[in-house]
């Protein structure tokens, strides 16, 4: 029984570590990029290599920016009352996709997940609440998964805010139970904005 060649082998273990890729899909994969002509694997290797230094997260929101430029997302433009709690920075974008919200965003990056022992204190919540009360929010808007973890972590930080007496919404009813935000339709998310109510 002949084996893949170890660089052929490193490339599959690679693109196993991608959500939803498995064993077979990596190699079909592999197999696909060793057709690439020359030039673009150096594009796609280069590009690869340069993202940690083109690409950061917004010192202010935690949203995926290029480096050295203006957030978009912390933009004079926005609505500068409301502030939408999210916990990636891919959720930034679903929820602008919705064209339903135009206000700001705070990533926390994190939820709570007592199975991976990750509590309370890796939210950060000192941060949220510092830029809260040094901007004019008057708004917080939860839009967390709908997760165990979501749930949670939602939960947790309500409490957080009434005790320092700020006003939080959640997500209309809708969301399906389990769902991840980047899964669902905009439409869906978007009615779910626009509904939103107080926690
Ligand atoms: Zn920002």
């Amino acid at each position: 029984m002949s084996t893949y060649p170890k660089n052929f082998l490193l490339l599959i273990e690679y693109l196993k570590k991608l959500p939803g890729v498995g064993k077979r899909s990596a190699e079909r994969f592999a197999f696909e990029i060793l057709n690439w002509d020359p030039s673009s694997l150096s594009s796609f290797g280069s590009l690869l290599k340069d993202l940690p230094s083109k690409l950061t997260n917004c010192e202010n929101c935690g949203c995926l920016i290029e480096k050295n430029a203006n957030c978009d997302f912390c933009s004079s433009a926005r609505n500068q009352n409301l502030l939408c709690i999210i916990a990636s920075p891919k959720d930034a974008f679903a929820i602008d996709q919705t064209n339903a919200y135009n206000g700001l965003y705070h990533v926390l990056g994190n939820l709570i997940s007592p199975l991976e022992g990750k509590s309370a204190e890796a939210l950060n919540l000192e941060k949220l609440i510092k830029r809260i009360h040094s901007s004019e929010i008057k708004e917080i808007i939860l839009a967390l998964d709908s997760t165990l973890e979501g749930d949670a972590t939602s939960l947790y930080i309500n409490e957080h805010l009434k005790k320092n007496h700020i006003k939080v919404s959640k997500l209309a009813l809708g969301l399906p139970i389990g769902s991840n935000l980047e899964y669902i339709d905009p439409s869906t998310l978007s009615q779910a904005l626009v509904g939103r109510q107080s926690f």
